[in-house]
């Protein structure tokens, strides 16, 4: 899965030509650089392959989401629904941003069901971010339908799906925004690192200045320039940047060797009873980071999850417990309420977290494992791996 199993000569290269001239900086000192504009490179590549008219690279998939949601007004007291499975920053960008997180069941694509999503739309709802979790994607287009029949704001949160696409169209175009991560363990990675694309000129514009205290980057001379919103400190500087374009030049070979180890796990296991797969609407435009699997029932689940790490079959993650990336165990959001831990006084706002029922989305989660699919697995790796897979399920 992540870009770090492949970092060499290519990320070194370009770390270098930014670090033989000094301009750390992703603006300005135009005469000092040598003609090396990384960031601003990697945006025009990465707008290019994702289809859209504008990005802006930033610091990371968090930072993303907050620009996102700050270019798009969305702040106090504003919903906006969100799937219980994602990574916690969803939640977090929401609450920073003084809105309410709602939430939406899952379905069996792992992402949120889109009826679960209409029935979760009040009048208070503003935006709709639906998460494309484990390198594939949500019911997009009727997710699309809905926010365009209740006139919401759709926020993509892609940032574990990069270089996935439904029918063709890559995830985090369909939105008002979609949002990217490049954290060490994401698909391609630039240290820490995130972006924004759009097609729409206006959000760009806002995202471009709020990720930098408001400059409206006109002008050669930055103390001149003009600040007409507040913003923050979301800038990625040029060595992130450098490693990043590397990794985006290998994003191809990425998707081709992941797809192709996946599909020959994925056929084995197809071969065992008792297991079926997650859902993908669009299984062409799978990026293929993860297989991700269904048990019967949530008891043989957690069993099998003992018996994969035992065997030593690597990386195979049971969500349902996991801290990190279902609500089930953010204790921290349940005692919101309680414990007043929320650094924003609206308190009255929120509902009880800790009250909240997501029985479809438990039912999902309790039977799913996923299998990260690695790029430096050999053929023999795989092999092994199959092997033991059939041990333990056949
Ligand atoms: C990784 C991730 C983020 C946050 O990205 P960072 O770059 O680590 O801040 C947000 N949402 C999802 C679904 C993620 O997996």
């Amino acid at each position: 899965m992540p870009g770090f199993e492949i970092f060499g000569k290519e990320e070194q290269k370009e770390v270098n030509d930014v670090l033989e001239t000094g301009v750390l900086f992703r603006y300005g000192f135009d005469g000092a650089r040598n003609g090396h504009w990384k960031a601003k490179t990697f945006e025009s590549e990465f707008a290019n392959l994702t289809g859209v008219s504008h990005c802006h690279l930033c610091s990371s998939g968090t930072a993303a989401l907050s620009i996102a949601l700050a270019a798009c007004g969305i702040g106090a007291g504003d919903e906006v629904i969100i799937p219980p499975f994602t990574f916690v920053a969803s939640m977090e960008a929401v609450i920073l941003a003084g809105a309410v997180p709602v939430f939406a069941d899952i379905d069996e694509t792992l992402c949120l069901n889109p009826e679960s999503v209409e029935s979760a739309v009040t009048e208070r709802t503003r935006a709709v971010m639906p998460v494309h979790m484990c390198g594939s994607m949500a019911e997009i287009e009727k997710i699309k339908d809905i926010c365009r029949k209740k006139d919401l704001i759709l926020i993509e949160d892609a940032c574990q799906s990069v270089g996935a696409s439904y029918k063709g169209r890559f995830l985090g175009s369909f939105g008002h925004m979609g949002c990217f991560s490049f954290d060490p363990v994401k698909t391609i990675t630039c240290g820490e690192g995130g972006a924004v694309i759009t097609n729409d000129k206006e959000l760009y514009l806002r995202a471009d200045a709020y990720a930098d205290h408001g400059h409206d980057h006109i002008g050669s001379d930055r103390g001149l320039e003009s600040h007409e919103i507040l913003g923050a400190n979301y800038r990625i500087s040029e060595l992130n940047a450098a490693v990043g374009l590397a990794q985006l030049r290998k994003l191809d070979y990425i998707l081709e060797t992941q797809r192709a180890h996946k599909k020959a796990v994925k056929e084995a296991l197809s071969q065992c009873p008792g297991i079926s797969f997650r859902k993908i609407p669009d299984e062409s435009g799978d990026s293929a980071t993860f297989l991700s699997f269904f048990l019967d029932d949530e008891s043989r689940t957690r069993e099998a999850a003992k018996e994969l790490a035992k065997a030593g079959v690597d990386g195979c993650f049971y969500w349902y417990d996991n801290n990190w990336h279902y609500i089930r165990q953010w204790h921290h959001l349940k005692q919101l309420k309680g414990a007043a831990r929320l650094p924003l006084q609206l308190l009255d706002k929120y509902p009880d977290y800790s009250r909240i029922n997501l029985a479809d989305s438990d039912a999902v989660m309790g039977r799913t494992i996923s299998m990260q699919i690695k790029l430096s697995w050999t053929w023999s790796d795989i092999e092994k791996r199959i092997k033991k897979l059939k041990g333990i399920f056949s």
